[in-house]
């Protein structure tokens, strides 16, 4: 087993962890699940957090900073939702309510100020807001208008929102109108802010659906931002044509936008400064006598009172020989990263078109261009040539001021999808010390940090505050929705 992490600083107390022990012993069992949580001789509890996408990161650095005794396992999967995230966090948009997004999103400032404590100041997060692009239907639009609006009233993280205008929408977003003589051979810089000059070509082709089946939820979700009820509730038009944007936007000041890899690793390092330990493996889960017992690591046992198992899609793998069944399907998600060269991007709000695909920036002139929503395929962790045409035909059909852009970089991840779209967080009946942490799907780089949290208040025995029965892991929604 070898370590991952980084520095893998141990604090005084961590060293003697029973790596090979083969199991806890009698002083530690009995005290989890209910009951208060027992402190090892060295006066700190034992836990195993498996999987180290944001969810074991956040639930790893949570138990450290509670002083906990903590190992973080990861298997580094092929395909880590986590890293190939989009990064927008923005729950205020989608026709239902979203309880843990939200929750997510109100958690991030606690949680970027305690990182910035422990030495992470720069995390990849920044508040660039959001432009909604409203439907060309008045009353569809004025329907949209009224909804994310309260929404927003109710939650002071939101922010203001505001209506705006195209020239205005095309300020803040310069790509939304086509570039000024934007061919393969003349693509100039973006301007940052101001409007920029119509005229340019035709984007090739419109959008184009990905394979596999619409996701639950609504095929005008997008991540981080559930079902916007934009363009595409008037039929997924797109929305700009060679043009560039002409409608109206709603722009909320509360979003932002996030960088899943570096806040995975400044939560990880964070952690290592309270002495988490990390361990590089596959990790399978050992039980007796009805609860856990630790896990072993490519076939080394490492001891623990309890376990979070926070594996994103590998999850079943993972809980099943356990006799824990969770129906969570990899949902395949192909992203992609262009450059615009000289453009100032680190501003440019996330533009939610409504049709379930989306662009962010961040701030070094790159341009995010998401996601296909595909199911059945599997982990089958390939760029195809539909899902790149796909992402690609949106991002033009919207933004049209990226057609020069470079293509720098396609990423592919699994969402963790519940075939009910709900989140799987809580505990089990048995094995007794297992905590479930999963299913995030789409909102896991929003949601992904709270959930940690609650993750952690669980396995330590604590109130996590709040009421987990809509995402008990084992609930009937769950186990008698068919998956595929
Ligand atoms: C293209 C795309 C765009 C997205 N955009 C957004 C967005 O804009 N906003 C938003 O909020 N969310 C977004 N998401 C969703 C978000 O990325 C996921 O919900 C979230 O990252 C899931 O995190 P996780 O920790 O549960 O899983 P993961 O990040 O997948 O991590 C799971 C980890 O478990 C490890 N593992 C698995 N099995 C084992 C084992 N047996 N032993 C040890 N380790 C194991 C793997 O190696 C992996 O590192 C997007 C996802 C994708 C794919």
């Amino acid at each position: 087993m070898n370590g991952w992490g980084g520095g893998g600083a141990s604090t005084p107390g961590s060293a003697g962890w029973p790596v090979g022990s083969g199991g806890v012993d009698g002083r530690t069992g009995g005290w989890w699940c209910g009951g208060p949580a027992r402190e090892t001789g060295g006066g700190r509890v034992r836990i195993v957090v498996v999987g180290a996408g944001i969810v074991g990161a956040a639930t790893a650095y949570e138990l450290v900073r509670a002083g906990a005794e903590t190992v973080l396992v990861d298997a580094a999967r092929e395909g880590r939702a986590t890293s190939a995230g989009a990064g927008i966090i923005c729950p205020w948009t989608g026709r239902d309510e979203e309880p843990l997004p939200t929750a997510g999103a109100g958690h991030y400032p606690r949680l970027l100020a305690a990182l910035a404590e422990d030495g992470q100041g720069d995390v990849g997060h920044r508040g660039v807001g959001a432009l909604l692009l409203l439907p060309p239907d008045p009353d569809e639009a004025a329907r949209t208008i009224a909804r994310v609006t309260a929404r927003a009233a109710a939650d002071p993280h939101a922010g203001e929102v505001t209506t705006v205008d195209a020239t205005e929408a095309r300020r803040l977003f310069p790509a939304l109108a086509p570039a000024s003589g934007s061919t393969e051979s003349s693509g100039g810089p973006i301007p940052s802010g101001g409007p920029m000059p119509s005229g340019g070509p035709m984007p090739s082709g419109g959008p184009m659906p990905s394979g596999g089946r619409a996701p639950a939820g609504g095929a005008a979700s997008s991540d981080g931002a559930a079902s916007s009820g934009g363009m595409a509730s008037s039929g997924g038009a797109a929305p700009a044509g060679g043009g560039g944007f002409t409608g109206r936007a709603l722009h909320i000041s509360g979003a932002a936008r996030l960088d899943g890899r570096r806040m995975c690793a400044a939560l990880v390092a964070a952690a290592e400064r309270y002495g988490l330990r990390t361990v590089r493996g596959t990790a399978r889960i050992e039980t007796r006598g009805g609860r856990v017992r630790g896990v072993r690591v490519d076939g080394e046992p490492l001891a623990a009172d309890a376990v979070v198992a926070a594996a994103g899609a590998w999850s079943p793998a993972l809980l099943e020989p356990v006799g824990v069944r969770v129906p969570v399907v990899p949902q395949r998600g192909q992203i992609a990263h262009l450059r615009l060269p000289g453009a100032d991007t680190t501003h440019w709000p996330v533009v939610l078109p409504g049709t379930g695909h989306y662009l962010l920036t961040f701030d070094d002139s790159r341009v995010v261009a998401g996601a296909t929503r595909e199911e059945g395929t599997g982990f089958d962790h390939r760029v195809t040539a539909q899902g790149l045409a796909e992402v690609l035909n949106q991002a033009l059909a919207v933004a049209p001021g990226l057609a020069s852009a470079t293509l720098v970089e396609t990423r592919v991840g699994f969402r963790p999808a519940a075939p009910d779209g709900q989140p799987l967080l809580g505990t089990v009946p048995e094995p007794a010390g297992l905590v479930v942490a999963n299913g995030l799907g789409p909102a896991g780089l929003t949601a992904g940090p709270y959930a940690g949290a609650v993750a952690a208040a669980l396995a330590l025995g604590r109130e996590p505050g709040l009421d987990l029965s809509p995402y008990d892991p084992l609930r009937d929604a769950v186990r008698t929705t068919r998956t595929t």
